[in-house]
């Protein structure tokens, strides 16, 4: 197997006043190619903790995370900015679209801070709108689009830069049925096509699918220990 992130005993604790929160406790995982996982668990679980551990967008407390072979926990931050980039694609809750640019220009934005998109850049983002329904929608401001269509968007941001690890916050927690299955068949055949998925959900639609090839449960913040 090849692997795309390694966590090792990954402990995250917020220090809120005088509060202390582990919100994920000594987690382990490894994420291969072609895989499309979920991560189930409640509200306040340490989901999205996780995810941005995962991806080297929050820094543990404690242990080690692995992404491409390269440990991104003790990397200066710029160089942690630009593997990042290359090799991991999010798609936040919240999708973090700007509204008023339209969806091509927000597909391009994570080519923003490396000085601009390249002709290579132009035509992936076209091929990707094109894939995923949108390329009528290209020159839209985001704040016209449908949610499912804003979704779609999303996604094509996150493989812009043909990142290989998806990580998603809860893809099909406000869309309709049919969206979600869509949606769900997307990441399906991305994940034929290589790509490791870790997406956080507490949607049965999403967490209980047939395409879903691993489910990994957190409570308060562990996952179990792997018995198989
Ligand atoms: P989930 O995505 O499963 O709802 P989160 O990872 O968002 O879980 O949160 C896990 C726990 O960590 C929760 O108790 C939450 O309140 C807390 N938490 C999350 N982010 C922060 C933060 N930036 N500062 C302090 N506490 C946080
Ligand atoms: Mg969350």
């Amino acid at each position: 197997m090849t692997t795309r992130v390694a966590m090792s005993e990954v402990t995250k604790r917020y220090f809120d006043g005088s509060q202390r929160l582990v919100a994920v406790d000594s987690v382990s995982l490894e994420l291969g190619a072609g895989m499309l996982v979920a991560l189930r668990g409640p509200s306040g679980s340490g989901k999205t903790t996780l995810l941005g551990l995962a991806g080297g967008l929050i820094t543990p407390t404690a242990g080690d995370v692995s992404i491409a072979g390269k440990s991104v926990v003790h990397m200066r931050d710029h160089h942690r900015t630009r593997w990042r980039r290359e090799h991991v694609g999010f798609v936040f809750q919240e999708l973090a679209l700007i509204a008023r640019m339209t969806l091509l220009e927000n597909v391009l934005l994570p080519w923003a801070p490396l000085g601009g998109a390249s002709q290579a850049a132009q035509k992936r983002a076209a091929e990707l709108l094109e894939r995923f329904g949108l390329a009528d929608k290209a020159q839209t401001r985001v704040e016209k689009l449908s949610g499912g269509e804003r979704q779609r968007g999303a996604l094509a941001r996150a493989l812009i830069t043909g990142a290989n690890v998806l990580l998603l916050d809860e893809p099909t927690a406000h869309v309709d049925a049919d969206n979600a299955e869509r949606m769900i068949a997307t990441l399906a055949e991305l994940r034929d096509e290589g790509t490791t998925i870790l997406a956080s959900t507490h949607d049965p639609r999403l967490a209980e699918h047939e395409a879903v090839d691993r489910v990994l449960s957190l409570t308060a913040g562990k996952l179990p220990t792997r018995s198989d």
